[in-house]
């Protein structure tokens, strides 16, 4: 086994990046001077009010949408200098996405929901079925692989999502308000189970949330608010009213 190489390098890294849209005769700045690193095999949250640009930080982050300005490395390729192919060959090899609302297949089983993004692999039906029942047994679901979405609950689902986005074994995942569709103990429950990809994967997981809970799971914290990532004094604030809110103790520091 090779030592694990928690923390060593940034497997994220943004350089000054804006995304501005032009909407009408306006432009809207999404998001501005963004400059940040997210070390590998670390949990961090994108935390803000509606608007801030926390999905627009995410969309840059995992290859769905290009910067204005500035420079975007994940694992060490710069994002940038892809084209749209490359980009989708890059995002199916390197990032596994979550979503709020799941986006699972209704007609499909658990088991070929998971099995979805091996489709643009060249791995036989055979390896895919036994890949995607691997992720289901990891997210606790083996019982459930022949489930279709609309027979299982809400964190049930969620956790199928997970294992879909867990299958093609990521450097990344990348999480949209994965508990904002959830009630508290599944909400606890999918943020316990980010952390196990984390510290038992390896993986760098980077999650957009509203919730104050996600305090107690993650490692690093960052506040946007419109447009822009908070920094000292005024990021501080943030955290200590968000810490607040958690209701227990509270583990991430602003870094
Ligand atoms: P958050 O996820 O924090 O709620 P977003 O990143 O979705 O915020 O949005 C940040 C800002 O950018 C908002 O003002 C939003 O209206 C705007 N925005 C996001 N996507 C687009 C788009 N495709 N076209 C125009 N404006 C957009
Ligand atoms: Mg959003």
């Amino acid at each position: 086994m090779s030592e694990p190489s928690v923390g060593r390098e940034p497997l994220i890294r943004l350089e000054h990046v804006s995304r501005r849209y032009v909407r009408g005769v306006d432009e809207v700045h999404a998001l501005e001077d963004c400059s940040l690193e997210v070390s590998q095999g670390r949990f961090a949250a994108f935390m803000g009010p509606s608007g801030s640009g926390k999905s627009t930080l995410l969309n840059l982050v995992s290859g769905i949408d290009r910067p204005s300005d500035g420079r975007v490395f994940v694992s060490g390729q710069l994002l940038n200098e892809l084209d749209e192919d490359e980009l989708a060959a890059w995002r199916a090899r390197h990032v596994g996405l979550i979503f709020q609302f799941f986006n699972l297949i209704p007609v499909l089983s658990a088991r070929d929901n998971v099995a979805l993004p091996l489709l643009l692999s060249d791995l036989s039906r055979a390896e895919r079925t036994r890949r995607a029942e691997i992720a289901l047994r990891v997210v606790g679901l083996e019982h459930r692989v022949d489930h279709s979405p609309r027979t299982l609950s809400g964190g049930e689902q969620q956790r199928v999502a997970i294992a879909r986005a867990l299958v093609s074994d990521p450097d990344l995942i990348v999480a949209d308000e994965p508990t904002g569709d959830l009630d508290a103990k599944n909400a606890e429950a999918t943020l316990d189970l980010l952390r196990q990809l984390k510290e038992e994967f390896g993986k760098t997981v980077v999650m957009v949330t509203h919730d104050p809970r996600a305090l107690r799971f993650v490692d690093q914290v960052f506040h946007l608010d419109k447009g822009l990532l908070l920094e000292g004094e005024e990021a501080r604030r943030a955290h200590d009213a968000l810490a607040l809110a958690a209701g227990g103790p509270v583990r991430a520091r602003e870094v």
